[in-house]
């Protein structure tokens, strides 16, 4: 049975920091279909279009008709475990580390058999061959990695090893709110507390405004009640400091005071108005909202990164993740709030540029597309919209599943069916009103 993790005795400052030997990355461009699912959380594989043969490993052409129209397809992992072995000895840097080490062979229900990481409590008392669940999980390169784990859920099953390390779970760990002050980032705040996080640094920036609720509170959905900086405070995990994403010296300031102890970052700090083009005159909001939008989180990468890059390996508790909070208004615009869309569209391209610079170092970067957020700034949008608990809740998951895009809501998530089917039809569907 997993043992269950505990915290870990402080570390000791003398000793050298040591550094991370990532997995080994080598894919072709049809195994990234692989990764490709498994950064949504998803398991797939290669269906033939011709004559439905599930193929595994990834190919150009179908192993049975030789079509190439190898479509992914969502499927479910359930499958028997034939053997499993236990690795005494590796050549690569990484596993000789981990080592003993356990791997299987599986046959897929779908039909192929793979080769997969045990998990713990996979096949550890029951004779074989017996049931589990596969699963792609994205591992500390990034790429995806078929992992058998138990049919039935077991005590502590997110705690093996094998899958702590592939997420970014945070508990024990120290993390970094960059707005405390919006309701998503209170909510966010008490979610990462509840799910054990060791500390909490919140930012807010203007220390001298201590408003007494969410900002604009009064609005639907706000932050849970009894919150508001003030209530935040008052929680022992939570330390408020002073933080403006839009001030290079104030970013660099706090990360000089606490870059070398955060191990995730959750970049909450977003500027919204409700504008085209042609209702307001001139580019003052335009440009506040690129100042927090894009060019805050541009600060942020640049002060944070490094610290965050050279934790990587830092004990059972490292550095792991960083995330953004961004909006499925980033895949297309949506005209009645078109600065805004223009600034997140800009501050996912810098997210994808921060994810290929922090994968060397083995962190993962999350970005977070959620739909109309249950604000003032959404007041006009119907229903359904996203309430700030929901949106951290799904963040909290997010790490704890190890993912790397996810689109919280039901609004986000048939956004994101009509972007992937055309992003033609859905920019025009958008310029007609349609949301
Ligand atoms: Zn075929």
């Amino acid at each position: 049975m997993t043992q269950p993790f505990m915290k870990p005795a402080p570390k000791n400052p003398v000793l050298r920091t040591p550094q991370l030997n990532l997995p080994p990355s080598a894919r072709g461009r049809v195994a990234l279909g692989l990764t490709a699912a498994a950064a949504e959380g998803r398991f797939a594989l290669q269906v033939c279009a011709e004559c439905g043969a599930v193929q595994y490993p990834p190919r150009e052409a179908c192993h049975r008709c030789l079509s190439p129209d190898l479509p992914w397809q969502p499927l479910d992992g359930a499958g028997e475990l034939l053997a499993s072995t236990t690795l005494a000895h590796s050549n690569d840097l990484y596993f000789r580390e981990r080592l003993p080490w356990r791997l299987g062979m599986v046959r897929l229900d779908a039909g192929p058999s793979v080769m997969v990481h045990l998990h713990g409590d996979a096949a550890a008392q029951q004779a074989l061959p017996c049931r589990v669940q596969v699963q792609a999980r994205l591992d500390r390169s990034g790429l995806a990695v078929l992992v058998a784990c138990p049919e039935k859920g077991t005590p502590n099953m997110a705690d093996d090893p094998l899958l702590r390390e592939m997420a970014s779970d945070p508990r024990y760990r120290k993390v970094l709110v960059t707005d405390g002050k919006s309701a998503v980032g209170q909510a966010v705040v008490h979610a990462l507390v509840r799910a054990g996080a060791d500390l909490v640094w919140v930012g807010h920036a203007e220390p001298w405004k201590q408003l007494p609720g969410p900002a604009g509170s009064g609005s639907a959905g706000s932050g849970p009640a009894g919150s508001g900086l003030a209530g935040l405070a008052a929680l022992p995990q939570v330390s408020l400091v002073p933080l403006d994403v839009t001030d290079e010296r104030s970013v660099s300031t706090l990360a000089g005071r606490i870059g070398g102890k955060v191990d995730i970052v959750v970049n909450t700090a977003e500027l919204h108005r409700g504008f085209g083009i042609a209702a307001r005159r001139g580019t003052d909001v335009a440009k506040a909202e690129m100042e927090v939008n894009y060019f805050g989180l541009l600060r942020l990468a640049q002060c944070f990164g490094p610290a965050l890059k050279g934790r990587a390996a830092d004990g059972a508790t490292h550095a792991t993740a960083w995330v953004n909070l961004l909006s499925v208004y980033a895949l297309a615009n949506f005209p009645a709030h078109g600065t805004f869309s223009a600034s997140k569209a800009a501050a996912l391209s810098l997210a994808q540029c921060l994810r290929a610079e922090m994968q060397p170092a083995g962190i993962r970067v999350v970005n977070v597309f959620p739909g109309p957020i249950d604000d003032e700034w959404n007041q006009n949008l119907p229903p359904p919209k996203l309430a700030p608990a929901a949106l951290a809740s799904a963040i909290v998951q997010a790490l704890r599943d190890g993912v790397e895009d996810i689109y919280p809501g039901d609004v986000a998530q048939e956004w994101r069916q009509r972007w992937r089917h055309d992003p033609k039809v859905l920019e025009r569907e958008l310029a007609a009103g349609g949301l």
